[in-house]
């Protein structure tokens, strides 16, 4: 008989990101002190997209709260991608540069390709450049996509084992469903990967030891997708503004989401609908304080192994 929880236990993302973010900080000093280096962050904004300030300036107070140094690129939102072919250009023949990081989504007039492969692959601390995406595909020595690598420390440092467990990524896209589910592989987990084509979606997910949600759709995964005592991972990161949502999703606990509805006119909830998830789940990240913290942990640690490999050829 499958053992079931009264209720999931709740994943901390946001003490793990701070044990990385330790951690981190300690190498950057170990840098200085031994080697005179400072990693540096460069970080490049185009536009106005309020979610896309928040997330800059995010990265940018954390690289400075954890010893590294770090530039914020502010540019224009008519930024034609000439002139910002033109600045990857600069950041990448700057040896005092170690992170390129050029925020998502650009502005329509930008060829987003164009500018992620002109960033040079050793300064590629989203790790999407191609060669990037095909190292780690390879399985070989890569910086890798923050989000999915970030998944990957939460379930390693939760002791969940990934190794014979069918894992099932619901999304695939570039930036979280695909690298992820290779990550998972990589680990021998044996992987499904869903997406909107998926017929019974239900059916699928219900098998898996391991589910992860990153499609962008809010409470998409519901109790019935889930099967009892799984870990459920939630990517999202939604805007929330319906109270009578927020009631339904959160059930007992929706009266702080409503006051913050009422407050800032919306609340973040993920991909998972959190009221069933745990009556379901074995282990559920929340949101917000489950993925969302880790990306930026793993940024800040690519920024540093980005560093080490560049300056002192150490892999
Ligand atoms: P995308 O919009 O790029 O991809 C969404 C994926 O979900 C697609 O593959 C799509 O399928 C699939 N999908 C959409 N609807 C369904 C459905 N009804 N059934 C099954 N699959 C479906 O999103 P991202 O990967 O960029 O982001 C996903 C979520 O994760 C967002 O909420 C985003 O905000 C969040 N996010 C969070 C991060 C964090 O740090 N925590 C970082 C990055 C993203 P198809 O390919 O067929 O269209």
């Amino acid at each position: 008989m499958e053992q079931r929880h009264e209720r999931a236990l709740l994943l901390d993302g946001t003490r793990i990101a701070e044990e990385i973010k330790r951690e981190v900080s300690a190498e950057a000093a170990r840098l200085k002190a031994e080697h005179g280096i400072e990693p540096c962050l460069a970080a490049v904004r185009v536009g106005d997209d309020p979610a896309s300030a928040v997330y800059v300036r995010n990265k940018v107070n954390t690289s400075a709260a954890l010893g590294l140094r770090s530039e914020h690129h502010a540019l224009a939102a008519s930024t034609s991608t000439a002139e910002l072919l033109a600045l990857v250009a600069q950041l990448n023949q700057r040896e005092d540069v170690d992170g390129i990081l050029v925020q998502l989504p650009l502005p329509s007039q930008i060829d987003a390709a164009r500018v992620l492969e002109a960033i040079d692959p050793a300064k590629d601390v989203d790790g999407f450049h191609p060669l990037n995406v095909g190292r780690m595909m390879l399985g070989q020595p890569a910086l890798v996509p923050c989000t999915p690598a970030g998944i990957i420390e939460l379930l390693v440092r939760s002791g969940i084992e990934i190794g014979g467990a069918h894992a099932c990524v619901v999304g695939r896209s570039n930036i979280v469903g695909r690298p992820l589910a290779q990550l998972l592989l990589q680990r021998d987990a044996t992987v499904t990967v869903c997406h909107s084509r998926t017929r019974d979606l239900a059916t699928v997910t219900r098998q898996a030891d391991i589910l992860i949600a990153a499609t962008g759709r809010i409470a998409l995964v519901r109790g019935e997708h889930i099967k009892p005592g799984a870990t459920v991972i939630d990517v999202g990161i939604n805007r929330l503004t319906d109270e009578a949502l927020a009631r339904e999703l959160f059930g007992p606990h929706a009266e702080e989401r409503i006051a913050a509805i009422r407050r800032r006119g919306y609340t973040l909830v993920g991909d998972v609908h959190p009221a069933e998830a745990e009556l379901v789940a074995g282990r559920l990240t929340p949101v917000p304080g489950g993925v969302g913290p880790l990306t930026v942990a793993m940024l800040m640690r690519n920024t540093v192994t980005a560093a080490r490999r560049r300056r002192l050829g150490v892999v």
